[in-house]
C-alpha cells in the first residue's frame, strides 16, 4: 500500500570500471541482464520507476522505464544519479538500488519505509551483519524523502561525493537485513559467472592458522608469501582487444588453433619437389620438370615416376611428393629437366609438414600468459584479430608521512621528497596495471581513512608506503585495521620487516591492501617479493620470477634466521660464469644502491655468511618486466 508513495530508481550510470568499463546493468546474467533482474524484483515494490544511466540509453529505454542521465559531467558516482532521480521524482519518497544487485530483497521498500515512518527520519538505508562481523552499511539501497533534494544538491555543490556523506546532518536510520547475499553486488565478470562460489572464502586468521608456529611478529618470508597467495583472489573480467593492444596484457583464455600452421606440407627451399623413392641410389638420375609451383599458387599436377616440379620456398608440395632438392644441389636443372647425383639429399628433406608450427585444435597459447612480441606474431599466424585479455588491474597508491613533500613543493626543514610514489608508479606501470596515484596523505586519522576508503571504492588493490612500523605518529595501522581484515607483520627480512596485508572494505567495495614500509629500498623490495606476485595472481597471470645463480666476488656477512635482499651488479666473470658484487652501502634508505644495481642478491633464511667465490641466488632486474 505504501508502494504508490515511493518511486524506484535503478542506479546504472556508473563506469563499470571494475568490469573493464562495461555497462554493468547490461551484462548478461541468468538468461537476461543484470538490470532486468533488478527491475523484476523492484517493480512490485514501488510506483513509478526510472533508470539512471549514462550509456546505451536506447537499450535501457526498451525496459519501459524513463531513463535519466546525469548532469554532473565530471562525476559518475551514485549521488549524481540520485540527484537526477530526486529532481524527477513525483512521489514523496524515492528508493534507490544499484543495477548490479540482482538478488535485492523483495521487502526492501516495505522495511525501509516502515523504519522511516517509525523514526520520522529523512533517509533509511539497508545494512547487513554476518556472524562475528561488523554491521556493513549498504547506502546505495536507500529510501529518501524527495523534499530533501536541496540538502543533496548543496552537498554536491560543495564538492561532496561520498554516497553516505550527504545526509550527515539529516536524520538517517540504518535497517539491518538478515540476508547478506541479497545485497551482494557483482563487481567482476567472473563473480557474475560463478555466483555459486563465495567471493572470499577465508579470513586472514583462517589462512594463517594453516601455518605451523604462526607468529606475526617473526614471520618468515615464505610464510608471508604463502598467506598472501592463499588469501588474494583473481579479478577475472575478460575484454576483447585488438591484437596489437594485447601486448603486455594477460591472456584470459587458452587460444586454440583453428587451423594448421602451416596449412599444407610445403617447401623449405627453392628447388625441385619430387618423390623420395625416385632418388638415385648411385650415379645420377634425370627428372622431367612437369610444372612450376610458386608460394601461394599450388599446382594440381601430380608428378609420376621420374618427374618433378619446380618449387619456390613456401610452395605447396604437389601430391605424391615428399622431398625437395634445393636448386643449388642439382647437377643441372632448368624449367624442363633436372639432374641429381646419388646422396645429394635424403628422402623427406626440405619439406615442412602441415601443422608443424601449430596443430589444429591444440592450445597455441595458454591462459595466464603475458603476451610478448612473439605471441603477437603467433596470434596473427592463426588469423586472430582480437584477443581475450583480463581487464587491467586497478591499483590505487599513496604515500603517508607528515615529513613528505611532493616534487615542485619547497623542501622545508626536516622534510624529504616523496620518492616512493615514483618507484611504486614505475613498478606498477611495468606490471601493466591501471594506476590511481593518490598523492601524499598526512599522518592524520581522518585523512588516512578518507584516502583508504576512496582507494577501496575505486581499485582492486591498494598500495601504501610508510606508517606500518611502530612510529608514534603512525595512525595508518589503526585506520587500516578499522576498515577490514588487515594483519600487521614483522617479516624476517632485510630490508623491510614491517608489512600490513589484508582486505579493506568501504561501502560494499573491497580491495586487497599492501601496506609497505616507508624506507625507499624497503618499499621496492617488499613490492617485488610480496605485492608483485599477488597483483599478478589477481590479474590471472602466470609469471613466476626465476632465481638464477652467480658467483659472489666478495664475502657477504649474513645472520641465519632472516632473508636478506642485497643489491648487486652482475657481470660475466673471467671464466664466463656470471659473477656478482654488491653495490656498496646497503642501508634501507639508500635508494642509490637500488638504482646502481642490476640484480638483487637473495640470501635465504637459513643461509649464513657467504665466502668470496660461493654461489648465491640472484634475481636479475631485467626479468621484472
Ligand atoms: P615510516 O615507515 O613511515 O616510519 O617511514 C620510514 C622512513 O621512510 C622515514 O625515514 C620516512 O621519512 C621514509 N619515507 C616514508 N615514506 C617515504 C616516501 N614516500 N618517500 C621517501 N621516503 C619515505
Ligand atoms: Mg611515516
Amino acid at each position: 500500500m505504501e508502494a504508490g508513495l515511493i518511486s524506484g530508481l535503478i542506479l546504472a550510470g556508473g563506469r563499470g570500471s571494475r568490469m573493464g568499463n562495461v555497462d554493468k546493468g547490461l551484462q548478461p546474467f541468468r538468461s537476461s541482464t543484470m538490470v532486468e533482474h533488478v527491475l523484476a524484483r523492484l517493480r512490485p515494490q514501488v510506483g513509478p520507476l526510472a533508470i539512471s544511466a549514462n550509456r546505451n540509453l536506447d537499450t535501457y529505454r526498451a525496459f519501459n522505464a524513463p531513463v535519466l542521465t546525469d548532469e554532473m559531467a565530471d562525476f559518475p558516482g551514485p549521488l549524481a544519479g540520485l540527484e537526477m532521480g530526486l529532481r524527477h521524482c513525483t512521489t514523496p519518497y524515492l528508493l534507490t538500488v544499484p543495477c548490479d544487485s540482482p538478488f535485492l530483497p523483495l521487502d526492501l521498500a516495505a522495511r525501509l519505509f516502515a523504519a522511516l515512518q517509525e523514526h520520522d527520519a529523512d533517509v533509511a538505508y539497508a545494512a547487513t551483519q554476518e556472524a562475528g562481523m561488523l554491521v556493513q552499511p549498504h547506502p546505495v539501497f536507500c529510501l529518501v524523502r524527495a523534499d530533501r533534494l536541496p540538502v543533496l544538491s548543496a552537498y554536491l555543490a560543495q564538492g561532496g561525493r561520498r554516497v553516505d556523506g550527504w545526509y550527515r546532518d539529516l536524520k538517517a536510520v540504518e535497517v539491518v537485513f538478515d540476508d547478506a547475499d541479497a545485497f551482494r553486488n557483482i563487481n567482476t565478470l567472473d563473480e557474475l559467472r560463478g555466483l555459486e562460489q563465495p567471493a572470499f572464502p577465508a579470513s586472514l586468521a583462517q589462512v594463517a592458522s594453516c601455518i605451523n608456529g604462526y607468529d606475526p611478529n617473526a614471520l618468515p618470508v615464505r610464510d608471508a608469501q604463502r598467506i598472501i597467495r592463499e588469501f588474494v583472489q583473481p579479478v577475472r573480467a575478460v575484454e576483447m582487444v585488438a591484437l596489437r593492444a594485447s601486448l603486455g596484457r594477460v591472456l584470459a583464455r587458452d587460444l586454440v588453433s583453428p587451423i594448421n600452421v602451416p596449412a599444407h606440407d610445403n617447401s623449405a627451399m627453392d628447388g625441385y619437389a619430387l618423390r623420395g623413392a625416385d632418388l638415385p641410389l648411385d650415379g645420377v638420375a634425370t627428372f622431367k620438370v612437369v610444372d612450376i609451383v610458386y608460394a601461394g599458387k599450388p599446382s594440381t599436377v601430380v608428378p609420376g615416376a621420374g618427374e618433378c616440379v619446380r618449387i619456390m620456398t613456401g610452395g605447396v608440395m604437389p601430391a605424391g611428393c615428399d622431398s625437395v632438392l634445393p636448386q643449388e644441389f642439382a647437377d643441372s636443372g632448368d624449367d624442363v629437366a633436372m639432374t641429381v647425383r646419388a646422396g645429394a639429399i635424403r628422402a623427406g628433406d626440405n619439406r615442412r609438414l602441415a601443422g608443424e608450427d601449430l596443430n589444429i585444435g591444440s592450445a597455441a597459447l595458454k591462459a595466464g600468459r603475458i603476451i610478448r612480441p612473439a605471441d603477437l606474431g603467433l596470434c596473427a599466424s592463426l588469423g586472430f584479430a582480437e584477443i581475450p585479455v583480463q581487464r587491467r588491474l586497478r591499483v590505487a597508491f599513496f604515500s603517508t608521512g607528515d615529513e613528505l613533500r611532493s616534487i615542485g613543493e619547497p623542501l622545508g626543514e626536516g622534510c624529504v621528497y616523496d620518492s616512493n610514489r615514483y618507484t611504486i608508479y614505475g613498478m606498477l606501470q611495468r606490471l601493466g596495471c591501471e594506476i590511481i596515484d593518490m598523492g601524499v596523505v598526512r599522518d592524520n586519522p581522518e585523512a588516512l581513512e578518507d584516502a583508504l576508503r576512496t582507494a577501496c571504492e575505486n581499485a582492486d588493490a591498494i598500495i601504501t608506503s610508510g606508517g606500518v612500523s611502530v612510529g608514534a605518529a603512525d595512525y595508518t595501522k589503526q585506520v587500516m585495521a578499522q576498515l577490514g581484515d588487515v594483519t600487521f607483520w614483522k617479516v624476517g627480512m632485510r630490508p623491510g620487516r614491517p608489512l600490513a596485508f589484508g582486505r579493506v572494505t568501504s561501502n560494499g567495495r573491497s580491495a586487497f591492501l599492501f601496506g609497505l614500509p616507508g624506507n625507499p629500498v624497503a618499499v621496492m623490495v617488499s613490492f617485488y617479493f610480496f605485492a608483485r606476485d599477488a597483483l599478478l595472481q589477481m590479474m590471472g597471470a602466470n609469471a613466476p620470477l626465476p632465481l638464477l645463480q652467480a658467483r659472489s666476488s666478495e664475502a657477504i656477512r649474513k645472520k641465519p634466521g632472516r632473508t636478506e635482499y642485497q643489491r648487486g651488479i652482475i657481470t660475466r666473470g673471467a671464466d664466463g660464469t656470471p659473477e656478482v658484487r654488491l653495490t656498496g652501502a646497503q642501508g634501507s634508505g639508500i635508494l642509490r644502491s637500488m638504482s646502481e644495481a642490476n640484480c638483487m642478491v637473495v640470501l635465504h633464511d637459513e643461509q649464513g655468511s657467504v665466502a668470496a667465490g660461493d654461489m648465491v641466488d640472484i634475481l636479475p632486474f631485467e626479468g621484472l618486466f
